[in-house]
């Protein structure tokens, strides 16, 4: 059971907000007289960015529930014994994820073979890389954030409670990478084609925090995809140009284009 790697798949392109996107920053960052909810921001730039641990978190757990739907129905749900029998949280805030409980389980599992287990036995190491994605270049960072004031209801004396919350705005742009090692060339199609899938889903579900009062949704645009066999990087081998559009495509139309070349 030790990791080998046959080369690296890696999809590169733009996830656009089709509204405003609001990934918390840690509390204890906040300055004082700053916002109680601002954005995550890069400490070195101060710009905004979406963490790699956002997207791969998310399209985790969308993939997790459409399996969980494959499931007999006695296996379905959350809880100790079902697809979904693993709490990540404590006793009284459990977070319950999908999670094989051995090295050779995951390997033949679509969700843990590219986000990875940790459970007792023994580990697998997830095949994909989510970098974080930055802002693209065009971007001002100036003009990309603004303040919304969410308001609750008390509902015994109507009063209104206005919070402000950072988000960035509808529009703009960033820049992602997803680095897939290929470890088994059977399992190449299918993780790769899920990974595209995800994106499709993730699109027609949200990002960040507030996602059913209409927050975090995006549009992905593919601009690359690009093999890189083991010969590639240790001999003298080319990559393979698997897909490339320099305005970027839709996760649908490049899952269409590179069926065949995978
Ligand atoms: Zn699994």
């Amino acid at each position: 059971m030790s990791e080998i790697i046959l080369g690296k798949v890696i999809i590169r392109g733009k996830i656009r907000l089709k509204t405003g996107l609001h990934i918390g920053a840690q509390t204890e960052a906040i300055e004082i007289g700053g916002i109680d909810n601002p954005v995550i921001k890069d400490p070195l730039t101060g710009k905004p960015y979406i963490p790699g641990s956002s997207l791969k978190g998310k399209m985790r757990s969308l993939l997790e529930k459409a399996k969980n739907a494959e499931q007999p129905e006695d296996m379905r749900g959350a809880g100790d014994g079902k697809y979904i029998g693993r709490n990540i949280g404590t006793a009284n805030n459990p977070i319950w994820i999908h999670s094989c409980e051995d090295y050779n389980k995951a390997k033949g599992c679509e969700v843990c073979r590219l986000f990875g287990t940790s459970s007792k036995g023994s580990n697998f190491p997830a095949r994909t890389i989510f970098r974080d994605a930055h802002l693209c270049d065009n971007q001002n960072p100036d003009e990309i954030i603004e303040i919304k004031y969410e308001t609750g209801i008390d509902r015994i004396t109507s009063a209104a409670n206005p919070r402000p919350m950072e988000r960035v705005v509808p529009g703009t742009e960033f820049e992602f990478e997803i680095v897939y090692n290929v470890e088994d060339e059977n399992d190449k199609k299918t993780d790769l084609e899920n990974l595209i899938k995800l994106m499709k889903m993730l699109e027609d579900d949200y990002l960040g925090g507030s996602g059913s009062r209409g927050y975090g949704k995006v549009e992905f645009a593919i601009t690359e995809v690009v093999e890189r066999s083991r010969d590639y990087y240790l001999g003298s081998a080319d990559q393979n140009l698997v897909f490339s559009d320099e305005e970027g495509k839709r996760p649908e139309e490049v899952l269409l284009e590179i069926s065949g070349k995978l």
